[in-house]
């Protein structure tokens, strides 16, 4: 079993791995000056590495292949997103409920949806001018790699926001990168979840907690416990679920962590 190493990461933060896909990431070189940038008028991250400055700019799941474009108030920058096929999964639930809700549970979703998407929206100042150092949240097995198209008792679903990580029932969630606890609450679809800010617009999400161990407005540190592994909301068994997001864009966490935490 892996153990949980708080620094054994050089302090170093790398950028992310540039991979010009839908719910990938373009790191695109902009100029000293720039100021701004924005993807599809979603405030895009701007950071520095080895004197040199990039926008990091989350590309939505939903994106559609070709041209898309980058303002800055140094002017845009076009990137090219390629095609790509992401694996499919069909899963059964016993409990139909949870794959057809009733009005009720339709109503309850669309607000927590609303109040997810608030916080995937804002944009808040820079904790340091580097792009955040990230980790695994939880060691285990992956369970569900991001971007499945997932089917539901064979109803197609949104493809899978994030990254399911098969720890066991009670294990402790710890923070991916240090920021600021921005949401928790107890989700229909996600379970107990907390929401990380990482500053300008790059925002974790870990679903299905059985327990959540932080409060709204506390900073965290890489490494810090969040709280324990569960299966709380729509979950065939404990995991915990990491979504990664930037400018709005769900991303790929596997782009954000360093290849030694990667698994062969
Ligand atoms: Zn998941």
């Amino acid at each position: 079993m892996a153990t949980f190493s708080l620094f054994s990461m050089a302090t170093h933060a790398a950028l992310p791995q540039d991979s010009r896909r839908a719910g990938g990431i373009a790191v695109i070189e902009v100029s000293p000056t720039t100021k701004s940038a924005t993807l599809d008028d979603q405030p895009v991250a701007l950071v520095a590495d080895n004197n040199k400055n990039y926008a990091v700019v989350g590309i939505p799941i939903t994106a559609t292949t070709g041209t898309h474009t980058l303002k800055t108030d140094q002017g845009n920058f076009d990137f090219n997103v390629a095609d790509y096929a992401y694996p499919e999964q069909r899963l059964t639930i016993k409990d139909q409920s949870k794959v057809t809700p009733d009005p009720d549970e339709l109503a309850r979703y669309h607000r927590e949806a609303v109040e997810q998407n608030t916080i995937y929206q804002s944009f808040t100042t820079p904790q340091g001018n580097s792009f955040p150092s990230f980790v695994l949240p939880a060691h285990a097995r992956f369970s569900s790699p991001f971007g499945f198209k997932r089917f539901f008792n064979n109803e197609p679903r949104a493809p899978h926001a994030g990254l399911d990580i098969a720890a066991a029932f009670g294990t402790v969630a710890h923070a991916p990168a240090s920021g600021v606890v921005v949401q928790t609450g107890d989700y229909f679809f996600n379970g107990q979840t907390v929401m990380i800010d990482h500053g300008q617009g790059i925002i974790s999400m870990l679903c299905h907690l059985s327990r959540i161990d932080v409060k709204i407005g506390q900073t965290v540190a890489q490494g810090d416990a969040i709280g324990l592994v569960g299966k709380t909301g729509r979950a065939t068994g404990p995991h915990l679920h990491w979504s990664i997001s930037m400018n709005n864009a769900r991303v790929d966490p596997l782009l954000v962590i360093p290849a030694s935490e990667k698994p062969n």
